[in-house]
């Protein structure tokens, strides 16, 4: 059965009006068309010109004091999970709201230090850190590092006596539990690479008690992304609180719970995850327990606060095909993930009028170049532009430069203020590095 987040979904499609009444933080008015937060996104278009990632700094704040505030009570941290959007501006507003960071490389470990989070709030987790990374992260100083096998136990081991430093390690567990997500982005089944199997668990937090170099603080668990129910938090919560029971009647010091991230937002007219509904799991399965909890979010914060602006080029096909000025190779979730993406014109007379079901495709020479199937739009024609919504995570960050297509520019908004906070690429920084040896010539 098709599940409505996929791009091929048979669900039918809301109307424009009511994808936008459900974002708070964008609106139609009669004369400025679609504004985010106070800013019409037809200036940014006019003066970046498009494709162009715009990001919505209030929008952020809001989600992330709206999760701080369902979680009061609880004793927990909320670490932004860096790889849903790394942009040094997006990871100070995170910041500044009071998150830390989850990084899973070196690079993002950099970004997050450059953006003024400090190595104490920054959990490293990722399931193949190279010896490099982990002294780098060591050197840093971060707070935890989130173990995925006894292999990477052996080479912290290896590496922390050597810098005389003791390394604060939390074992990602892998429940077996199932997110009931897109399998791309299950991560918490048993036949997943990530973290330590369930049964193994005990010994392996003994064995890490006894390595010079290394304290085990807790566990930590990620069961996948773009979750949009409580029960299979409720299933892996409830093996993490028994395993904390189980350690600690073994004798093990077990002060921390780090229960990943995946909180699910609405893709279409429905709300994601709720903060409330989230923070009662949370609370039913730890309350008593006496642990510091953590969580890693990434797609419930940016997710809804960035949209990609694109121009169609053409129609054709009787118009069954809008081609846009924007692809694949900037916006990959549609191709990658089969992933629904609201759509929705920029000026207001086309955001009304009679609807037809078209194609909404990118100019990239691949059929997977497709951001829409058999929508719902009223029409659009050459020069119109259109804003593909929910873009903020996992967007800018997995593009690429396939066709010899340049980085689209980004632009911050912030209330009625905005700015550029990524230029577009010029064409020769893409083979910038690149050299024809001489013996070709
Ligand atoms: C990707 C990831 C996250 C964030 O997932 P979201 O679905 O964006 O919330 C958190 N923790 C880990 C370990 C991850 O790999």
């Amino acid at each position: 059965m098709a599940s409505p987040a996929l791009l091929d979904s048979s669900e039918p499609d809301p109307s424009v009006a009511d994808l936008i009444a459900a974002r708070p933080h964008l609106a139609m008015h009669a004369m400025d068309g679609l504004v985010l937060e106070d800013v019409p996104l037809n200036a940014i278009a006019d003066a970046l010109g498009t494709p162009v990632w715009v990001y919505g700094a209030g929008t952020m704040r809001r989600r992330l004091a709206d999760l701080t505030a369902a979680l009061a009570g609880l004793n927990v941290q909320i670490h932004y999970a860096v790889k849903a959007n790394d942009h040094l501006a997006v990871l100070r507003i995170f910041a500044g709201g009071g998150a830390g960071a989850d990084v899973v490389s070196i690079g993002e470990l950099r970004r997050a230090l450059r953006a003024g989070i400090a190595a104490s709030h920054i959990v490293f987790s990722g399931v193949g850190k190279t010896v490099a990374e982990i002294r780098a992260a060591l050197e840093a100083g971060v707070g935890q590092l989130n173990v995925e096998s006894p292999a990477e136990l052996a080479m912290i081991s290896a590496v922390a006596p050597a810098l005389g430093v003791t390394a604060k390690v939390a074992l990602r567990i892998n429940p077996d539990v199932d997110a009931g997500t897109h399998a791309k982005i299950t991560t918490g089944k048993a036949e997943n690479k990530f973290g330590i199997p369930y049964d193994d668990a005990a010994a392996l937090y003994a064995h890490a008690a006894s390595l010079p170099g290394v304290e085990p603080v807790g566990i930590a668990l990620h069961i996948g992304s773009q979750i949009l129910s409580l029960a299979p938090y409720r299933a892996a919560y409830a093996r993490a609180a028994d395993l904390v029971r189980t350690l600690r009647a073994a004798g093990q010091r077990v002060t921390r719970v780090d229960c990943g991230g995946g909180l699910g937002i609405g893709y279409r007219d429905t709300p994601g995850l709720s903060p409330a509904a989230f923070a009662g799991a949370l609370r039913a399965a730890f309350a008593g327990l006496d642990v510091q909890l953590m969580i890693e979010p990434g797609r419930w914060l940016i997710g809804p606060a960035g949209v990609l602006l694109a121009s169609v080029v053409l129609t054709k096909g009787d118009e069954r095909f809008v081609v846009l000025d924007a692809a694949m190779n900037d916006l990959v979730r549609p191709a990658m993930y089969d992933a629904w993406h609201a759509i929705v014109p920029l000026a207001a007379g086309n955001a009304v009028g009679p609807v037809s079901k078209v194609d909404i495709v990118g100019p990239v020479c691949e059929s997977g170049d497709t951001f829409a199937k058999a929508r719902a739009l009223p029409a659009l024609q050459s020069g119109d532009r259109v804003a593909i919504l929910d873009a903020g995570a996992y967007g800018a960050v997995m593009s690429s430069t396939y066709n010899a297509r340049p980085l689209a520019p980004i632009a911050l908004v912030d209330g009625s203020r905005w700015a550029t906070i990524r230029a577009r690429q010029e064409p020769d920084e893409l083979w910038r590095g690149e050299s024809i040896p001489a013996f070709l010539d």
